[in-house]
């Protein structure tokens, strides 16, 4: 059984998140999002919750060690044992240093997406505070007003999904998370998917996942 370590790199409102989570039944590696671990933790109001929860709320990245922390705690359990789809981290070269000494990731996949999508896509999310399934106000709408199709829990807007924030985040991107691109490439990990029109179904950006982890998984020639 070969272990499947993949990274989602882009920028936030990528669809990180949506692609990783159509990924995992396929894959059979779970869904892991770091994102999804900091509100977690802030929902269970523990001391450390509240503390990254002033960070979060500004749309600012918490502490490099807490998240590392925080994220070796679960990749520990058994679930992950042959493998991930990492949605999140790294989101700095800090980061991935570190992590490169505690697991070896097999496939980095950068998504390429233009401002203007990220915008539009963050301001219109929706989600399902029951089930974290992810919709959009425009073009992922659920059949039932602010009612989730999946488990009719009730959906709602991030705090962090407001027009200042996201520009935040944004810039937050551009400034620590892209120089991960230069690095992954130079380790021969990268590999590049456009999603460049805010008109293609995410289905169909899930199928050019697969074929790039397809192409990674065919045995080389001997
Ligand atoms: P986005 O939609 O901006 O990609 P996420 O859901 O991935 O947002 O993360 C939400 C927040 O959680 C971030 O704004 C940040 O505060 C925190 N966070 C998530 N992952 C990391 C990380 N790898 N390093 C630092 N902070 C993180
Ligand atoms: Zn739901």
């Amino acid at each position: 059984m070969i272990t499947l370590k993949i990274v989602l790199i882009g920028p936030p409102g990528a669809g990180k998140g949506t692609y990783a989570s159509r990924l995992t039944s396929t894959l059979g590696v779970p869904h892991i999002s770091t994102g999804d671990i900091v509100r977690e933790e802030i929902k269970a109001q523990t001391k450390l919750g509240k503390m990254i929860k002033t960070y979060s709320d500004k749309g600012e990245l918490i502490p490099d060690e807490i998240m590392i922390k925080l994220l070796a705690e679960k990749l520990r359990k058994p679930d992950c044992k042959n493998g991930f789809i990492l949605d999140g981290f790294p989101r700095t070269i800090k980061q991935a240093e570190v992590f490169d000494r505690i697991s070896k990731i097999n496939l980095v996949i950068n998504l390429n997406v233009p401002d203007y999508i990220i915008i539009q896509r963050l301001s219109n999310r929706l989600v399902c505070r029951r089930c974290g399934t992810i919709y959009n106000k425009l073009t992922l709408k659920p059949k039932r007003d602010n009612v989730c199709d999946k488990c009719d829990g009730e959906l709602y807007q991030r705090k962090d999904d407001n027009p200042k924030v996201i520009q935040d985040r944004l810039n937050i991107y551009r400034k620590k998370t892209e120089p991960l691109i230069e690095y992954y490439k130079k380790k021969n990990l990268l590999k590049n998917v456009r999603c460049d029109d805010l008109k293609i179904p995410p289905e169909e950006i899930v199928e050019k996942i697969k074929t790039v982890i397809n192409q990674f998984q065919k045995p080389s020639k001997p």
